[in-house]
């Protein structure tokens, strides 16, 4: 029996989801805090000053982890960050070229259908398109810096998550978009410049892959 000693006590300060890496997948967890506390005969006496810890706990495994894993994005924050950034980014190509173009539209529909967006259509493009348009009107600041006020949040989200070549691979897909109404605008080039800024990828290397691209496609 502990007669005096020190254990420690936790209670549950939040709960949310979490990337577990042991299960490999999204979890519920539970935040706790807690302290030592000084016992004597198993009765809690005097809670102990400067030693109080937190660990965050997967509910399915109970394994514990420090509270830092917080900052690492779950499956679905990333699923939603390719979502989000693709459809910004297509539309952005889109609207600065190839809005006309039923090749340019479908190959838009099909790049945000493949992210995970399964039930985008021409008529959400129809609605979003304008959208950005009318939006673009009313700050024409925006227009001449960064195709939508929207891009840029949206694509640096996601870049915090990509190597260098799924970089690449995204800037790549996004110009063929651009590309299937037979080839580059200049204002085209120039979103996939900006999109190229906000994945953090150098000027010489965005050129070099809308490059590569346009020959591939030629
Ligand atoms: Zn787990």
């Amino acid at each position: 029996m502990l007669v005096v000693g020190s254990k420690a006590r936790y209670r549950t300060a939040a709960r949310g989801v979490f990337h577990c890496e042991r299960c490999g997948g999204d979890r519920e967890y539970l935040h706790r805090a807690g302290r030592r506390w000084l016992y004597a005969l198993a009765v809690p006496l005097l809670p102990q000053a400067g030693a109080a810890s937190e660990h965050l706990r997967c509910v399915e495994c109970g394994t514990c982890y420090r509270v830092d894993l917080l900052a690492v994005p779950t499956t679905q924050e990333m699923r939603a960050a390719l979502v989000a950034a693709t459809t910004a980014a297509v539309l952005a190509m889109l609207q600065a070229g190839g809005w006309a173009s039923p090749a340019a539209r479908r190959s838009g529909v099909e790049l945000i259908q493949k992210a995970g967006s399964e039930d985008y259509s021409e008529a959400s493009l129809a609605v979003a398109v304008p959208a950005m348009r009318a939006e673009l009107a009313e700050h024409p600041a925006g227009q001449e810096l960064d195709a939508s006020p929207r891009l840029g949040p949206a694509v640096e989200m996601f870049a915090l998550q990509l190597e260098e070549h799924a970089k690449e691979w995204f800037l790549a897909r996004i110009v063929q978009v651009g590309l299937a109404d037979g080839g580059l605008s200049e204002d085209e080039r120039q979103v996939a410049r900006v999109i190229a800024r906000h994945l953090g990828m150098s000027q010489d290397r965005a050129q070099d892959v809308i490059w590569l691209t346009e020959v591939a496609s030629a």
